[in-house]
C-alpha cells in the first residue's frame, strides 16, 4: 500500500503518518526527518538543506529526488510506505508517478489532513521535536509522558528553528503555492480523501483507518 499524507505544515500528517506505518506494516518515510538527520551529521546534503529549511522554504527537487528515489529501493519499501512530506510539488508527483508506473504500480491513497490556516500557527508553537529519533509532540494535543523528555529515546525535545512563528508564516504560504496543487492532482486520479485534522488525534486516525480499509 503506498499512501502520501499531505496537509499543511502542523497539521498533524507526521503523528498520523507514523500510526499507519505501525498499523499497516510499512515503511514512513518523512523528508523532512532525512534531511534533518542530514544537518544533525553535517552532511553535504544537510548544509545544502538546512539554508533553505531555515528560511521556510523548500529543498531544490533536484536534492529531493535523488534522496527519496534512493529511499525507495531499500528493501523494507517492497509492500509499500506511507510518504510524510513528499511530494510537495507538482514536479515532485509526477516523478514519483514516473517511477511507480516503471513497475506497473500507482499511488493507492492520498489523506489531505485539513486544518485552516487560523488554527495551524497555534498548534506550531506548541510543537516539540526529537531530534535523535524525529518523534514529535504538542504539548496540548499530544504531550510527552514526561514534559520536554521524549518518550521513545529520553532525549530532550525542542521547538525545531522551522516552528517558530516568524517561519510558519512563509512555511505556510508556501504551502498555498507549491503543495496545495497537489490536492486537486491527487482528485483528478481519484486516490484523494479529506479528513478533519482539527479533530482528537484518535479520531483522526478512525478517520484515515475508513479510508485505507475501504
Ligand atoms: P517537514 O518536516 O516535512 O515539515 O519538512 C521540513 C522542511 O524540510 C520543509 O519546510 C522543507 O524546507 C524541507 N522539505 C521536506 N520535505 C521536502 C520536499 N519533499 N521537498 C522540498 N523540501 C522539503
Amino acid at each position: 500500500m503506498k499512501v502520501i499524507m499531505l496537509g499543511a505544515p502542523g497539521a498533524g500528517k507526521g503523528t498520523q503518518a507514523k500510526k499507519i506505518a505501525e498499523k499497516y506494516g510499512i515503511p514512513h518515510i518523512s523528508t523532512g526527518d532525512i534531511f534533518r538527520a542530514n544537518i544533525k551529521n553535517n552532511t553535504e546534503l544537510g548544509k545544502k538543506a538546512k539554508m533553505y529549511m531555515d528560511k521556510g522554504e523548500l529543498v531544490p527537487d533536484s536534492l529531493t529526488l535523488d534522496l527519496i528515489m534512493d529511499r525507495f529501493k531499500e528493501a523494507d519499501c517492497a509492500d509499500g510506505y506511507v510518504l510524510d512530506g513528499f511530494p510537495r510539488t507538482i514536479p515532485q508527483a509526477e516523478a514519483l508517478d514516473r517511477a511507480l508506473a516503471e513497475n506497473g504500480e500507482a499511488v493507492d491513497h492520498a489523506i489531505n489532513v485539513e486544518v485552516a490556516d487560523e488554527n495551524i500557527i497555534n498548534r506550531m508553537s506548541g510543537r516539540r521535536a526529537c531530534l535523535s529519533c524525529g518523534a514529535t509532540y504538542h504539548i496540548k494535543y499530544n504531550p510527552s509522558r514526561q514534559e520536554g523528555i521524549c518518550d521513545t529515546c529520553g532525549e530532550k525535545l525542542i521547538l525545531r528553528d522551522d516552528d517558530k512563528p516568524e517561519t510558519v508564516q512563509n512555511r505556510l504560504s508556501v504551502y498555498h503555492q507549491q503543495t496545495q496543487p497537489l490536492i486537486d492532482y491527487y482528485s483528478k486520479k481519484g486516490v484523494l480523501a479529506e479528513v478533519d485534522g482539527t479533530k482528537d488525534m484518535e479520531e483522526v486516525f478512525r478517520d484515515i483507518i475508513a479510508v485505507l480499509d475501504k
